[in-house]
């Protein structure tokens, strides 16, 4: 049974993990794609300002033909690799301020609703004439030669779009008194970058109605599984408090039984009948049999009750004096065990209102306790509060775990441990002295470790 819960609880959480995970998965799908949807529909936006806006356009036909001017001059070996880089960082830096304002202006005509920037990349520069095939620039998968556009770290831009200027060049030029021919193809690839402001906070708003409900789902899958663990092991606690019951009812039933039965065989035989000492030490044992089973029926009725169930009669009497009898009572009654009773009474008598029969009830349940659970020494203290009276039984017996404690004044709840079961009992004596206590408004409270004693303590608040 325990092993089957286990199983069961585990395969649950396992269940609610992979659960997660799908979920987790589902909901980054889902982010990937809104992004996607999102970058392209900016993309739509503003891909055309690049290309269609004339004042742009004329810029980038400014720098396109300067530059030109210095690949001509490349091609006819008058300059270097380095230098047409630099040429082409001085040109499209002279024209940047001009292009980002014409940008901008473009983009305010859009109405977006967030801010956006944009740039633009050199990928490749590579010069074809007829010997050779000559890169001059060339940035693999990172490009890192800002063209036109605004600045922006890398890791916030986001790729919209490639593009390729190719053109051709054949022109001749006098060096040096000598006609020279020159013939070259460009191939000029750039890449185009946008920066959405916040735009993933964008992306996570338009989200947000699905991640408020799967954390709703989420919590009230959680909160059933929680709930569902919790009633399982409460269940299996009260199925395991009955059955130790019905072992112990059983058990304590037996004794009498069995001698019930040993003396009804005798009462039958002739030499019994004759002998009358013996007839009437048989019928003593059945009716002492009787009466004890007839008191654990009592007990199990009575000690059952509820804190609610009790009336209680007050009357008053004073503290000392009234413990002074219950433990003299106590003590007749163990004193063939060897226990030392220590008492540590108030200096002045005070006056309480309590039921004598069920407080003296109570109170015997827990000293009897102590010495059912290895108690030699027993110490009842009274206490005098402005509110309460206290009244502690500390014993020096077996002591309760922590994780007992909790358990102790439920109904037919023992400790189940070996040392325990060998001694008798149903497990009613703490909760009728809870209930007890309750009904007086009062409480009891434990401090114990295992194998360290425990100290009882009954708070009864003065009227
Ligand atoms: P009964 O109904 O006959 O009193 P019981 O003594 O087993 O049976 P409770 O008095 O309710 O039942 O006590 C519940 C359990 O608490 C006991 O079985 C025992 O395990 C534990 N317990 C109670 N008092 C002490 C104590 N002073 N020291 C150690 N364990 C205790
Ligand atoms: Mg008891």
């Amino acid at each position: 049974m325990t092993q089957k819960n286990n199983l069961l609880i585990i395969a649950s959480i396992l269940g609610l993990l992979a659960l997660s995970v799908v979920q987790g998965y589902l909901i980054k799908n889902t982010y990937m794609l809104k992004k996607e949807s999102f970058v392209n529909k900016a993309n739509q936006e503003v891909s055309r300002i690049d290309d269609y806006t004339p004042e742009i356009d004329s810029i980038n036909e400014a720098w396109q033909r300067t530059f030109i001017k210095t690949l001509d001059k490349y091609s006819l070996k008058t300059i270097s690799k380095k230098k047409v880089l630099t040429r082409l960082r001085t040109i499209t830096d002279s024209l940047n301020d001009d292009f980002i304002k014409e940008y901008e202006k473009e983009l305010k005509t859009k109405k977006l609703g967030y801010g956006l920037q944009f740039h633009k990349k050199v990928t490749n520069i590579i010069l074809i004439d007829s010997i050779q095939i000559d890169t001059i620039f060339k940035g693999e998968n990172k490009p890192v030669f800002k063209l036109l556009g605004s600045d922006f770290k890398e890791q916030r831009d986001l790729q919209i779009s490639n593009s390729v200027w190719h053109t051709e060049r054949s022109f001749t030029k006098k060096i040096g008194g000598k006609v020279k021919r020159s013939f070259y193809q460009l191939y000029f690839e750039t890449q185009d970058y946008i920066n959405i402001d916040q735009w993933n906070t964008i992306v996570f708003n338009q989200m947000k109605g699905l991640l408020v409900l799967s954390f709703i789902v989420f919590l009230f899958v959680f909160g059933l599984l929680y709930y569902s663990v919790k009633n399982l092991i409460t269940q299996k606690r009260i199925s395991d408090i009955k059955t130790d019951f019905i072992n112990n009812i059983t058990h304590e039933l037996k004794t009498p039984l069995a001698t019930l039965s040993l003396a009804t065989k005798m009462l039958k035989k002739d030499e019994v009948k004759s002998h009358r000492e013996l007839l009437d030490n048989t019928i003593h044992t059945v009716e002492r049999q009787n009466i004890r089973l007839q008191k654990l029926i009592d007990q199990v009725l009575d000690n059952s009750l509820g804190y609610k169930e009790i009336t209680l009669q007050k009357e008053s009497v004073f503290l000392n004096e009234f413990m002074q009898a219950l433990l003299n009572d106590f003590c007749l009654s163990i004193e063939e065990k060897d226990i030392i009773v220590k008492r540590s009474f108030l200096k002045d008598d005070i006056e309480v209102f309590v039921d004598k029969f069920y407080v003296t009830t109570a109170l015997l349940n827990m000293l009897e306790n102590a010495v059912k659970y290895g108690a030699t020494e027993v110490h009842v203290s009274l206490y005098n509060t402005t509110t309460h009276i206290e009244i502690s039984i500390k014993d020096n017996g077996i002591g309760i775990s922590k994780n007992q404690q909790a358990y102790l004044f439920d109904k037919f709840y023992r400790v189940p441990t070996k040392e325990v079961h060998n001694v008798k009992g149903l497990g009613l004596g703490l909760y009728y002295s809870n209930q007890v206590i309750k009904a007086h408004e009062g409480d009891i409270t434990i401090e114990s470790r295992e194998n360290k004693g425990a100290i009882f303590k009954v708070k009864i608040p003065k009227i």
